[in-house]
């Protein structure tokens, strides 16, 4: 068991994949003495139970620079991170799919997305049907193919972030809950965990589904939603081999090969809401039914597939479903890195970098995290819907 040191430089709250990048770069930058503490054990959230997607481009600016930039990470981990872990990042590349109602959207966000840097191509039907010849075109107007993306493992991520950071010198705490974050006047001075307090400057909050609670008492609200989302597992039959990650914007459903011939599968959007610490970790029967007839519409032959059960995660909703990111300039030393809503994982590697710039030296080169900021709720200006297929908007070349 590692002692909970009495003062810091900087506390970050929380061991998803997000706490565990920043404590790495925090710690690569020197930043002084770091801990992070995790009330249970690093991706025991929804890190844990996320698909893990790596992919590229999004209808944001912002959000297609930081995937690409997270992905080419995810590409050169031993370089750009070093140490024994390994985030088991499979190269099996991505392909979306659009209708026709949706396909010039996903025509112009590929194309700038292109302009961005990010390694995207736009498909036509037959070429969808050449790259995995079990999938079904005709309801398919446009597509793009990432080559170079792929999932990674959540856990072995987040893992190798957090034991990096340690080599580099950051404490890292797992069973201990934060139960405070301690303020005197408008500055941070440390938090306060279930026996002890840590003396410290900077808190960073990576919650997540838990992130609001402790903002709450200090006036900051931020409504978090924890929303169930139900994932399938179905066995291929033989014959119909390996394909990439496919997002079917057509069906609006998800899916991604798993180890051996089994693929992963789920709806983009559920609106089930639960209780953050008691929820269905199952998936339900029905959602099971579901999701073989989905997946069997659009690839033919996995009416010969097995459907092999399924687990639920919950997603940390915000009201945009966007994250929050940035300084709570409420309180000199608060920092917030949480709600990411689904589409977190991706970006991970590479937040951390950027969020641990502003925190030791006020900005990040090249990233305006205003947008991300906790009030916007409260002033209305919130952030666009940004996937592939979003319509075009001005804040999309934020
Ligand atoms: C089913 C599913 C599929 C997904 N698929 C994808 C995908 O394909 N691609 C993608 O990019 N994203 C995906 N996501 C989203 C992504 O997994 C998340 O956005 C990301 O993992 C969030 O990481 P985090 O570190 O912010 O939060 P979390 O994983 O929630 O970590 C927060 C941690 O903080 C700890 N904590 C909270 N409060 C306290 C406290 N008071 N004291 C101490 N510790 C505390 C918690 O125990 C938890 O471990 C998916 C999510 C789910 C559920």
């Amino acid at each position: 068991m590692v002692d909970v040191p009495k003062t810091a430089d900087i506390v970050i709250v929380g061991g998803g994949v997000h706490g565990a990048s920043l404590a790495f770069h925090f710690a690569r930058k020197k930043a002084g003495r770091i801990v992070l503490i995790e009330k249970k054990f690093i991706a025991s959230g929804p890190t844990g139970r996320s698909t893990a997607l790596v992919r590229r481009f999004y209808a944001m600016d912002f959000f297609t620079r930081t995937a690409s930039a997270a992905a080419e990470m995810f590409r050169h981990w031993k370089d750009v991170v070093g140490g024994d872990g390994d985030p088991g990042f499979q190269q099996v590349g991505m392909l979306v799919l659009a209708g026709p109602d949706t396909a010039p959207y996903l025509r112009h966000n590929a194309l700038r997305a292109r302009e961005l840097g990010a390694g995207v191509a736009l498909l036509s039907p037959a070429e969808v049907k050449a790259l995995v010849p079990a999938a079904r075109v005709d309801d398919v107007a446009l597509a793009s193919y990432e080559a170079e993306s792929g999932y990674a493992d959540p856990s072995s991520t987040a893992n190798a972030l957090v034991n990096r950071a340690r080599d580099l010198g950051a404490t890292i705490i797992q069973y201990r809950r934060v139960d405070a974050i301690r303020i005197a006047g408008s500055r941070v001075i440390g938090v306060r965990t279930e026996s002890e307090d840590i003396d410290a400057p900077v808190v960073v909050n990576c919650g997540g589904l838990w992130a609001d609670r402790l903002l709450r008492p200090l006036g900051i609200e931020v409504s978090i939603t924890p929303t169930r989302h139900q994932m399938c597992f179905f066995r291929r039959p033989g014959g119909f081999g390996a394909h990439p990650a496919v997002a079917d914007m057509v069906q609006v459903t998800y899916m991604r090969p798993e180890h051996g011939d089994l693929t992963i599968h789920g709806v983009l959007s559920y609106d089930e809401v639960v209780d953050a610490d008691h929820y269905n970790e199952g998936v339900d029967p029905d959602e099971i039914v579901r999701n073989a007839e989905l997946i069997a519409r659009r690839f033919p032959v996995m009416e010969h597939g097995l459907a092999m059960g399924g687990y639920s995660g919950l997603y940390d909703a915000t009201p945009d479903h966007h994250p929050v990111l940035g300084p709570i300039p409420e309180y000199a030393g608060l920092y917030a890195d949480f709600g990411w809503s689904g589409h977190g994982f991706k970006h991970s590697p590479f937040i951390g970098d950027i969020l641990s710039d502003v925190v030791l030296h006020g900005k990040a080169k090249d990233y305006d995290l205003t947008p991300f900021r906790w009030s916007r709720f409260r002033e209305g200006d919130l952030v666009p819907p940004a996937r592939w297929t979003a319509p075009p908007h001005p804040k999309h070349r934020l």
